[in-house]
């Protein structure tokens, strides 16, 4: 296989190399428990401290507004358990139909357990209708869940107008803000979200760690139950090496947030550009003006996606056709489809999502390589070139 070309980003990232050796010693030299009394655990425990200040510093808050968790879907089920649980008099819920599946399966989940779950809409490039969540948001709302950036278009939603509204109403807030952290600048000093889900593996910190930013003066219900670990909101020895590896990665995330929208961004509307070009009957879903600077979905129509990534993984060309967690199923993606997306494209929709370790001739491979795939298979599909035009009739 050629060399690889890693462009699914959104759906985890390569551990940056600083951070691998800032983990390192935790595993074997220094692998006290932060919570012991002796000074070979205590000591761990001011880096452990050190990570959560890190940590703080990217996102604007101080380090008592942090509790490490076991990642973004621990996280955003904390945020949202919690805010039910000190609201017990409410009894509705308001998000998106776009939602990760992190949001979206434990809302489906509170509505059958008798909540009221109010979904609000997105147009055809994926944008909220803020007099939608204006109408939708009332005094009987418990929270309001709305993601900061969506991982297959890459959309990014008012987040700090949204919980404005909440707090008008005397909601809790609570953004899904997984993908947007190293991408664009997040600073929750001076908003009313109460609270905001992050997981190191998306940008450049291992898997399996995560945290959740709760608003000082937010009530709070712990979801993991147990001893006294951070500040007894979440039960559970520390994940040592994965807090140090965050706060490495939140550290890195503030020194090359620049570079990432300008470097990435660049990158990103090249392949864009390229790809519009040379594929015909291609279009770009999501609003091209608001969208995080890494991420490329692209329908091309009257062809299968999964093909086409078969083909491209041939090439050792990574990507990925909707959320990586619902590949498998064959399901078109419920983001496209909340979108109105028409089904000639639905199918043959492929994000692409850049980092930071990505280079100019990488995404010049795979300008060079993609259209004669989708030409190759557009030749072999019943929906090849010469059923164009009685598909496009129909639709
Ligand atoms: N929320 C969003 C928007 C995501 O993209 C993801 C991961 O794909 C998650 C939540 C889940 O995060 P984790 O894998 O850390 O549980």
């Amino acid at each position: 296989m050629s060399t690889l070309i890693y462009l699914d980003n959104n759906a985890t990232t390569m551990v940056a190399p600083e951070v691998f050796e800032a983990m390192r010693p935790f595993f074997v030299e220094r692998y006290g428990n932060p919570s012991s009394m002796h000074t070979f655990g205590g000591s761990v425990g001011k880096e452990v401290r050190r990570a959560r200040e890190s940590l703080a510093n990217l996102l604007g808050a101080s380090p008592q507004e942090i509790v490490f968790t076991s990642g973004g879907t621990e996280s955003d089920s904390t945020a949202i358990f919690s805010a039910l649980e000190t609201m017990p008099e409410r009894r509705e819920i308001v998000t998106t139909r776009v939602e990760h599946p992190a949001v979206l399966n434990l809302c489906r989940h509170l509505g059958r357990k008798g909540y009221f779950v109010k979904w609000l809409t997105v147009d055809k490039n994926g944008n909220l209708d803020m007099d939608e969540v204006r109408s939708k948001i009332t005094d009987n709302t418990a929270v309001v869940s709305v993601m900061w950036a969506n991982n297959e278009t890459g959309v990014i939603f008012p987040v700090n107008e949204v919980a404005d509204v909440a707090q008008e109403h005397g909601a809790l807030m609570h953004t899904d803000g997984v993908q947007v952290i190293g991408k664009i600048d997040v600073n929750l000093n001076s908003t009313n979200i109460n609270f905001l889900s992050l997981s190191a593996h998306k940008f450049h910190g291992p898997k399996g760690i995560g945290a959740l930013y709760i608003k000082k003066g937010t009530r709070f219900a712990p979801f993991i139950i147990g001893g006294h670990q951070e500040s007894s909101r979440r039960g559970g020895t520390e994940n040592v090496p994965g807090i140090i590896g965050l706060g490495e990665a939140a550290g890195l995330a503030a020194e090359n947030l620049e570079e990432e929208r300008v470097k990435v961004k660049g990158m990103r509307d090249r392949l864009q550009e390229g790809l519009l070009k040379t594929v015909p009957h291609a279009k770009i879903n999501g609003d091209v003006d608001n969208r995080l600077p890494n991420t490329l979905n692209i329908g091309f129509e009257f062809v299968e996606g999964e093909a086409i990534l078969m083909r491209l993984d041939d090439k050792g060309i990574c990507a990925s056709s909707g959320s990586a967690c619902t590949s498998g199923s064959l399901e078109p993606s419920h983001v496209l489809r909340a979108m109105g997306v028409p089904f000639t494209a639905v199918h043959g929709s492929i994000r692409f999502s850049l980092s930071r370790y990505n280079t100019k001739e990488q995404i010049d491979t795979v300008v060079k390589e993609a259209p004669g795939i989708i030409e190759f298979l557009r030749a072999m599909s019943p929906f090849g070139p010469e059923n164009l035009q009685s598909i496009c009739t129909v639709h």
